[in-house]
């Protein structure tokens, strides 16, 4: 097959296209025919180096976000599907006890082995997903890691409620579209952060209703001017000690924060007195288990939301894509599995751009680019 690897870490001329030999699936597992890959913030940091998640090896074949088709014989041979990319062992204390986010031998599709970066991928079965009719590898590529990031810090951990309003940072994010999109379709009032006029403009073409520049403005100041007074009820975080203090200040008395990503940095300093007096709740957003994914896709599929590719390039191609986004990648950020792990979900088409086609709240700007198998295989 073909596929894109880099043997070494750094720029984007690392990446080269070469023929390697077909993965072979193994008994629980379903051989897939890529059709769309999407480009991931963690694509760019292990080509960067150093490869950041446990037993990550060189040469790596990159592509956490995954659609395409069964081309493995069986019942399932011919369906369309997306890829959960994270791989839990199953057999451990943690998976069998349906805790599976936790467990220690987790495997990442496109993080610690072969990713999408290739005409074929062999995938366990059970974190293989259909596609609805309609929706087009492109969007089913774009969606995992961004929308079941969001979902779980959102909705599972950061408990949002309809009539809520919740303020967004990091506005242009694939993760922060995402968080923008399912809070909306829940019911919460969104507003959104950046220190960036062309990124919040490019919200606001989403339908964004509410947007803050956070270097031109005092945060807690606009927010309550939006609530009147009152302040927000939930902070979506993936920005970490840059916005902290300021987020703390644009909560409402007995708000909630919920942090799941930390491009900034990794510590902050916390006024104890501040908080337990306005009783602020802090809540670390793990990454997403295997069921919570699942009911992710399904309210998904029905929600009407939709990533936006910024541009499609072809699998040869790949380089070009991560020049493309590479303004974007702040130096040495850290990270962790489940953390701040995503850039916007980038995928697809004939190599034609697409910026902010689609409709009010049916997708997200983002920027960059994704890599697409160019010839179908079937076999
Ligand atoms: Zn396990």
């Amino acid at each position: 097959m073909r596929a894109v690897v880099h043997t070494s870490h750094g720029e984007p001329s690392v990446l080269r296209a070469v023929s390697l030999p077909d993965p072979v699936p193994g008994p629980s597992e379903v051989l897939v025919a890529v059709r769309a890959a999407a480009l991931n913030r963690l694509d760019l940091l292990q080509r960067r180096g150093p490869g950041l998640l446990p037993g990550f090896a060189l040469p790596h074949v990159p592509g956490m976000d995954v659609a395409g088709e069964i081309v493995s014989p069986g019942p399932r041979h011919g369906e369309r599907v997306v890829v959960n990319p994270a791989l839990p062992c199953g057999r451990c204390e943690l998976c069998l006890a349906g805790d599976d986010t936790f467990c220690g031998a987790m495997r990442i599709v496109g993080g610690n082995r072969q990713g999408g970066y290739a005409e074929l991928l062999a995938v366990p079965a059970l974190h293989v997903h259909p596609i609805p009719d309609g929706v087009s590898y492109e969007e089913a590529a774009g969606l995992p890691t961004v929308y079941g990031t969001a979902w779980q810090a959102l909705v599972v951990r950061g408990g949002l409620r309809r009539g809520e309003t919740v303020l967004i940072h990091g506005a242009g994010s694939g993760l922060s579209i995402a968080a923008a999109q399912i809070a909306a379709r829940l019911g919460a009032t969104v507003i959104v952060t950046s220190g960036s006029p062309d990124k919040l403009s490019r919200m606001a073409g989403i339908g964004v209703p509410h947007l803050i520049d956070h270097r031109t403005q005092d945060l807690g100041s606009a927010v309550r001017d939006l609530t009147g007074g009152r302040g927000a009820d939930l902070v979506f975080d993936h920005v970490g000690p840059a916005l902290f203090d300021r987020s703390l200040a644009a909560l409402r008395l007995r708000g909630r924060m919920v942090f799941c990503g930390n491009t900034t940095g990794t510590h902050v300093s916390l006024d104890l007195v501040d908080a337990f007096r306005r009783g602020i709740t802090l809540i670390g957003a793990e990454s997403y288990g295997t069921a919570e994914f699942g009911r992710m896709l399904s309210w998904y599929w029905t929600a009407g939301c939709k990533p936006v590719a910024d541009s499609v390039h072809g699998l040869d191609d790949a380089a070009q894509a991560h020049i493309r986004i590479r303004p974007h990648l702040t130096p040495r950020s850290p990270l962790t599995r489940g953390v701040s792990r995503t850039i916007p979900p980038n995928v697809a088409g004939n190599a034609t751009t697409q910026r902010g086609s689609s409709p009010a709240w049916g997708g997200g700007a983002t920027s960059g680019g994704g890599v697409r198998r160019r010839r179908r295989r079937t076999r």
